[in-house]
């Protein structure tokens, strides 16, 4: 069993109207591993420069991810630098910096080919095949994509997304794949294109997943001190995939138990800058809160007297 998560693992630079912070640890691998991590084993393939700190290194291990797939190279680590807007759901990507990340070309180890679950992250869709032909055969692989390479990789990310079995994307990115301006229609034409369900991360909105079978949606947990949104879609992304490999089983409800989870970690994760505080949990937290999700999506019954 186990999850093998491919993206990146970053410093990030992030301003919000709540506060600042510089070079602090983020990437896409480093979210989704720690949100996972409270489920199910979790290996990570990514690259660092030789500027990364131990601490961070021993952060990550303490909560029992393997990092030998984690490639350490001369130079500098990735960069990314964002400012959000005032109602957090708008972020400007202010600076990428790639350095070691562009020479990224992922080589398995034996036993992270063997690995049952594979989380693709938002990387170039050449590189997610790449990775994804080296596996053996993986039970469940599920990917991300981001607007850069719809726009710039559409016939390469065609072909990833015949091969995957699970979609988690926002809901910009859903109307900018499908060309169509509305979710519904624009899911439709998705599950087209090759995976059998679609999650779409819609941020303080909540979530909506599509199957052929059954559409499903679940909002946000409110939360009154959201301080910074970075690694939210990948923290759900982890909580979701985490709980997926735990249940072993991707049956509807499945599917919409992995959901909530996920949106239970992404809540975590919002409360303060970097993913310090989502790897401080408990499970008894996480439980505790996916019951608070339960009750604020319950509803009764239509009354008899109206039936
Ligand atoms: P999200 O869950 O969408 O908020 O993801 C935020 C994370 O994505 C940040 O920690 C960034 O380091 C990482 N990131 C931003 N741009 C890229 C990119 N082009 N490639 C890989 N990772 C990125």
């Amino acid at each position: 069993m186990g999850i093998l998560v491919v993206g990146s693992v970053a410093f990030d630079s992030v301003k919000t109207p709540f506060g600042a912070r510089d070079d602090i640890l983020g990437g896409t691998a480093t979210y989704f591993s720690i949100a996972a991590s409270y489920f199910t084993d979790v290996s990570v393939v990514a690259v660092v420069g030789d500027d990364f700190p131990e601490e961070h290194l021993r952060f990550l291990q303490q909560r029992g991810i393997d990092l030998s797939g984690l490639e350490r190279r001369k130079g500098k680590t990735f960069r990314w630098k964002g400012e959000y807007g005032f109602d957090l759901n708008s972020c400007t990507t202010l600076d990428t910096q790639l350095n070691v990340f562009a020479q990224f070309s992922p080589k398995l180890s034996m036993s992270h080919q063997t690995k049952e679950y594979l989380f693709l992250g938002n990387i170039d869709p050449d590189l997610q095949r790449s990775v994804l032909q080296q596996m053996s055969r993986p039970k469940l692989v599920a990917c991300d994509t981001m607007n850069y390479w719809i726009e710039n990789k559409r016939d390469s990310l065609a072909k990833t997304l015949s091969l995957v079995d699970l979609l988690v994307i926002n809901d910009s990115e859903t109307r900018q794949l499908a060309d169509d301006p509305n979710l519904i229609r624009a899911a439709r034409k998705i599950l087209l294109m090759g995976p059998s369900t679609l999650v779409i991360k819609r941020g303080e909105y909540g979530v909506l997943m599509f199957s052929n079978q059954s559409i499903f949606g679940m909002p946000a947990y409110p939360i009154e001190d959201v301080l910074d949104p970075t690694g939210a879609g990948d923290s759900f992304a982890g909580g979701l995939m985490g709980y997926l490999a735990a249940a072993g089983n991707w049956s509807d409800a499945s599917l919409r138990r992995a959901v909530v989870f996920g949106s239970v970690m992404a809540s975590f994760n919002v409360t303060d800058f970097g993913p310090a505080h989502l790897g401080g949990l408990t499970f008894t937290e996480i439980e505790a809160r996916y019951r608070e999700f339960r009750k604020l999506a319950h509803f009764e019954d239509i009354l008899e007297k109206y039936a």
